[in-house]
């Protein structure tokens, strides 16, 4: 049994659809799980949905909903013909699930309801999938994963109860499997105990299909991107960029870890855990190599570019100037992570603490006003945070160019820069 993932790129419109229907049906000669996230930019859409709906503008949130719908029903009408009134019937309880929560007046906390609505993204994605493969006369089951994926209820970044959800995903598949070849479900996306919606984080489809894979013992995971692999830099930033067939799972893990938007980073432990090699391939060209992970090290890679932009550098400076101590630091570390602001990179000096955080506005206004009982804390925005694993002094000295350092700091693996521009 093998586990395929398409993102919202795969299934954007009728031809990527179809030609993403007919690549699983191509595959269907062997039991197939095929994890779906959302068409396009329908989470983003989503997310829309949910601002307007929490900001009392519950209209507005029935019009872009509206919206969606239409879209995801004229896709329908493209594709479908024998498949089509059971498959609209099928996004019409869908709908009526979100919209009955958006004549509702909002008394739930934001991350509550973000999740109930946008779970619709990928149940309307995955019911047309499946009844496209139908149409196409391949043996298709259709899972709600919300019956499956047990999660604990932070909304929005739920964790998973692998107990209770290895033992449902278990069941489930051997009831489906056994009189269908290809088992369709949601990404990104799970249920509390008590029924209510959770989202695994965003980019999370890659992590089900790894969760899955787990737990059925897939011989592998495929994730269907429009890349043609795993590349050592973004292509969009960098004309040199190479392809790397092959990484260990270590290498990706770290990878994710520095800001690489490669694959979601819970993905590779599940895999990891279970020695399931990962492979990315390109749908707009099968035929292509692709990259493969699994727990081989690879010796000499390329040099691997992470470019990280909109970085901030926040200095925290004891006001007596007193050294830091564990006290202090671990006082300023609880207001980090009650504000989510995860440091990029951090170092210590004797009065202060250096932090370089991803930009994000509100979250650092609140952590900073907090801070500053204790702190004096300075700010300097729009710094690059660049990373490179496997350097080299010349591809270093390139790649800095005229961009003036602020902080830096390495291992024999790794370099890390923050730099103005
Ligand atoms: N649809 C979700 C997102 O856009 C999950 C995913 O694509 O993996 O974040
Ligand atoms: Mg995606």
């Amino acid at each position: 049994m093998k586990v395929f993932k398409f993102g919202g790129a795969s299934i954007k419109d009728a031809s990527r659809f179809n030609d993403s229907g007919a690549l699983i049906g191509l595959h269907s000669t062997e039991k197939l799980v095929v994890i779906v996230s959302a068409m396009g930019k329908t989470t983003n859409a989503l997310e829309k949905v949910v601002d307007a709906f929490t900001s009392g503008q519950k209209e507005t949130a029935l019009m872009e909903f509206d919206v969606l719908k239409k879209s995801h029903l004229s896709l329908c009408e493209e594709l479908l013909d024998k498949e089509l009134a059971s498959t609209k019937i099928k996004l019409n309880e869908v709908f009526t699930e979100v919209e009955w929560l958006l004549h509702d007046q909002a008394v739930r906390n934001y991350d509550y309801y973000y999740d109930q609505i946008v779970c619709v993204g990928e149940l309307m994605s995955t019911i047309i999938m499946n009844g496209l493969l139908m149409e196409k006369g391949y043996s298709s089951a259709w899972l709600d994963v919300r019956d499956v994926l047990r999660t604990d209820n932070q909304f929005r970044n739920a964790g998973v109860d692998w107990e209770q959800s290895s033992k449902l995903i278990t069941d489930a598949a051997n009831k489906l499997h056994s009189n269908k070849q290809i088992l369709i479900t949601q990404g990104f996306i799970g249920a509390t105990d008590e029924n209510e919606s959770t989202t695994l984080g965003r980019e999370g489809s890659d992590y089900t299909a790894a969760i899955f894979a787990n737990v059925l013992n897939a011989e592998s995971v495929t994730i269907w991107k429009d890349v043609e692999s795993i590349m050592n830099a973004d292509p969009k930033e960098f004309d040199d960029a190479v392809s790397i067939p092959k990484l260990s799972f270590t290498e990706v893990i770290e990878m994710a870890y520095y800001g690489a938007q490669v694959i979601h980073p819970k993905t590779i432990k599940p895999l990891q855990n279970k020695g399931i090699p990962l492979l990315v391939k390109s749908f707009l060209d099968p035929s292509l190599e692709g990259s493969r992970i699994d727990a081989t090290v690879v010796k000499s890679l390329p040099p691997i570019i992470v470019r990280k932009k909109n970085q901030v550098l926040l200095k925290f400076t004891s006001r007596d100037f007193s050294f830091l101590e564990d006290e202090t630091i671990s006082w300023l570390q609880s207001k980090f992570s009650a504000h989510r602001v995860n440091p990029n990179v951090s170092q210590k000096t004797a009065i202060s603490l250096l932090c370089c955080v991803d930009d994000k506005p509100e979250r650092l206004e609140a952590l900073c006003l907090e801070a500053g009982e204790i702190f004096d804390v300075e700010m300097e925005r729009n710094l690059v945070l660049l990373t490179v694993r496997h350097y080299d002094p010349a591809k270093l000295k390139q790649l800095i160019g005229n961009g003036i350092s602020i902080l830096e700091q390495k291992t024999p693996e790794t370099i890390q820069v923050l730099m103005r521009c």
